[in-house]
């Protein structure tokens, strides 16, 4: 029977899990924290992993003794150090598409909250007010320019979402072709020209080696004290501390940010509370059906896996099979 350590912080029950792995008559251990003494000792005899946004290192894949495969179950594998898996022989695997739709839409939600200046409408409203011309000026939406960094699956659909809005859509994506990025209707730039020319910039790249910190002091810098910074995909795209002084500064008018460097983030995290900063709790990918697809199918993948087939999403390629 096998035995598989699903890490979760973010789901009391492991049902959905259970449901897809009675095929293969698996025994389900959840835990709350891969990163506890228990986890880690159920995790060294475990079949799979199946983990949300937690570290997987290199020295927590070296305890491993039987693991064959990493199931992430969701979208970003930054958090998995992949080349050290590969060298153990276990699978890592994802579940790409199964939240495009929550986190374009919550991307625009974030951008539309500032265009219209609704959370301090709401708050002020709350406290009895009735007052309005405090959020001057707001400028139409219709004609603006939103600058896309990442190009992907994500990036596309804010695209197609923003189009309807009236919205100038320009793309730094290095690694998509000018001609296509053109034939998809949207204006390819180079970083400079993102950070200069748009009202709205909205990351969209996954994080990697290359990009961690690629809005930094320098970047921000350069951004129209107008401008308006959103952040749905990887918190350490961006430095925090230089966002801060940004924002303090009124270098930029402000920042929406659905991810940390480091989640959860202190509850005295200087961005948790800076007025020009709106925070939401890495959320953008939920939804009900959001939530029961990536479940599924990252327990599918584990199921391919332990029955000796090649799983549909691999992040790496085991030779064994
Ligand atoms: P994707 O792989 O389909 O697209 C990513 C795009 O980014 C690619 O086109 C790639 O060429 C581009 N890219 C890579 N490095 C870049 C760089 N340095 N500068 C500019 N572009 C770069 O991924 P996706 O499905 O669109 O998801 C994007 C990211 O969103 C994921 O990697 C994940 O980190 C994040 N995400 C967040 C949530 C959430 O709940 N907040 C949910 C799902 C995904």
């Amino acid at each position: 029977m096998p035995t598989v350590v699903v890490a979760y912080d973010e789901f009391n029950d492991t049902q959905v899990e259970e449901a897809v792995l009675k095929s293969i008559d698996a025994r389900v251990i959840h835990s709350r924290n891969l990163n506890t003494p228990e986890a880690l000792e159920a995790a060294k005899q475990a079949d799979a992993l199946m983990v949300t946004i937690q570290q997987v290192t290199a020295d927590v894949l070296a305890t491993l003794e039987k693991c064959k495969i990493i199931s992430r179950v969701g979208t970003g594998l930054d958090a998995i150090d992949i080349p050290a898996a590969t060298q153990r022989g276990i699978w890592v695997t994802n579940v790409p598409d199964y939240s495009v739709d929550e986190v374009s839409t919550h991307a625009m939600a974030l951008l539309l909250a500032h265009a219209r200046r609704i959370p301090d409408l709401v708050e002020s409203t709350r406290r009895g007010s009735w007052d309005k011309m405090f959020v001057r000026p707001i400028q139409r939406l219709r004609g603006q320019t939103l600058g896309l960094l990442g190009f992907g699956r994500i990036g596309q659909a804010v695209a197609s979402k923003a189009r309807g809005f009236g919205l100038e859509i320009i793309v730094y994506d290095p690694y998509v072709d000018a001609q296509k990025l053109e034939s998809m209707g949207v204006r390819p730039v180079d970083l400079d020209t993102l950070l200069r020319t748009s009202d709205y910039i909205s990351l969209h790249a996954p994080l990697t080696e290359s990009n961690q910190h690629i809005i930094n002091e320098g970047a921000l810098d350069k951004m129209k004290p107008t401008a308006f910074l959103i952040n749905t995909a990887r918190g350490a795209l961006i430095d925090e501390d230089a966002l801060l002084k940004a924002l303090r500064s009124k270098q930029i008018a402000g920042a929406a940010l659905d991810v940390f460097a480091v989640e959860p983030p202190p509850p005295d995290h200087p961005l948790l509370h800076e007025p020009r900063a709106m925070i939401t709790p890495h959320i953008a990918w939920y939804s009900e059906a959001a939530n029961h697809d990536v479940r599924v199918r990252g327990a599918e993948e584990v199921v391919r896996v332990l029955r000796g087939e090649k799983p549909i999403y691999p992040a790496n390629s085991i030779n064994s099979l």
